[in-house]
């Protein structure tokens, strides 16, 4: 049975880059269509999976032709998918995408099969049959919640990506083991304002006051930074050179995931995201770019060697 249990969202990217967002009721032509393997739940499915990690996905996907694609693609990537159900009433999980000649992106997210997921798909699973529970917020919060509660009764550890965020019940900042969002997350979390590293400790510890047992905020080049009752400590990452940041987030929480199961400390955990979120940005997309245990082995002893 797989260690990392994720339980999440599966989309499928419609990209196409053009010169300008058009106007209302305006067609312009853009460049051909890519169709990429997306969904939080998915890429960091596949960015623990990289690092050699066991993992299974609980989600779903329609009836249309995503559905098998998005699921073939994480067979491909080791990721079991026996709990992955097509919803016939469904359509798949997407976001529409255009992205102007300035880089911007402007999105259309369309839930689908994600929007169904529910506290009986969690039901189906034998949590003491896993390690580690690993959550975002695209789908459902009931079934989040369910899956939480379910995975703590079994003492399986939880980790929450609340991605996209909004404000969250008591039991979901207090039930997880660690609760990991990047700095504009944390932000929307505990609406105070977030902008560098002192900012962001602090609002990480407002949600220690209300329960939270470990908070870790992502700060970009910035690092991360580990809140709890016991420490604030800052985590640097590492200098490359940015090609496109897009899942950054989802590399680091799989790296840090899989280094938890290498039972290594929480530091050197988030110190291998770190490694992680920073060769992701040295690629373009989101999946392609999550790097393999191999590369980020190499990358980590050549950086400490220097
Ligand atoms: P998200 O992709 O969710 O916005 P972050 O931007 O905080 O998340 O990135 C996640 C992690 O990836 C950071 O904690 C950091 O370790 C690494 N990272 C991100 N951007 C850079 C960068 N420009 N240089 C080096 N590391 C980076």
């Amino acid at each position: 049975m797989p260690d990392i249990l994720v339980v999440g969202s599966l989309n499928a990217d419609l990209v196409v880059r053009a010169p300008r967002f058009p106007e209302p009721g305006e067609t312009i032509s853009g460049e051909d269509l890519r169709i990429i393997p997306g969904g939080k739940g998915a890429n960091q499915a596949v960015a623990a999976a990289r690092q050699s990690a066991s993992v299974g996905m609980v989600g779903r996907v329609g009836s249309d032709s995503f559905g098998p694609e998005l699921i073939n693609n994480l067979k491909q990537n080791n990721v079991d998918t026996s709990h992955v159900q097509v919803d016939a009433q469904s359509a798949t999980g997407t976001a529409i995408i255009v992205v102007d000649a300035n880089g911007q992106n402007s999105i259309v997210l369309s839930p689908g099969g994600n929007g169904k997921v529910s506290p009986a798909d969690v039901n189906n699973v034998t949590f003491s049959d896993h390690k580690l529970l690993l959550l975002q917020l695209e789908i459902p919060i009931e079934a989040v919640l369910s899956a939480t509660q379910r995975a703590k009764e079994n003492g399986v550890r939880v980790l929450l990506n609340p991605a996209p965020a909004y404000s969250l019940p008591d039991e979901l900042i207090s039930l997880p083991d660690f609760i990991l969002p990047n700095e504009s997350e944390l932000s929307l979390l505990t609406n105070q304002l977030v902008n560098d590293i002192s900012s962001a400790e602090k609002a990480a510890q407002t949600l220690i006051e209300r329960g939270a047992q470990n908070v870790i905020v992502t700060l970009g080049a910035n690092g991360a930074s580990i809140v709890s009752s016991t420490q604030v400590t800052h985590v640097r990452t590492y200098q490359v050179k940015v090609v496109d940041t897009t899942a950054a987030g989802d590399a680091f929480i799989g790296g840090f995931a899989f280094a938890l199961l290498q039972n290594k400390s929480l530091e050197e955990a988030v110190r291998y995201g770190c490694a992680c979120g920073a060769l992701a940005t040295t690629k373009f997309g989101a999946q392609p770019s999550l790097p393999t245990r191999e590369e980020v082995e190499r990358f980590m002893s050549l950086r400490e060697g220097a």
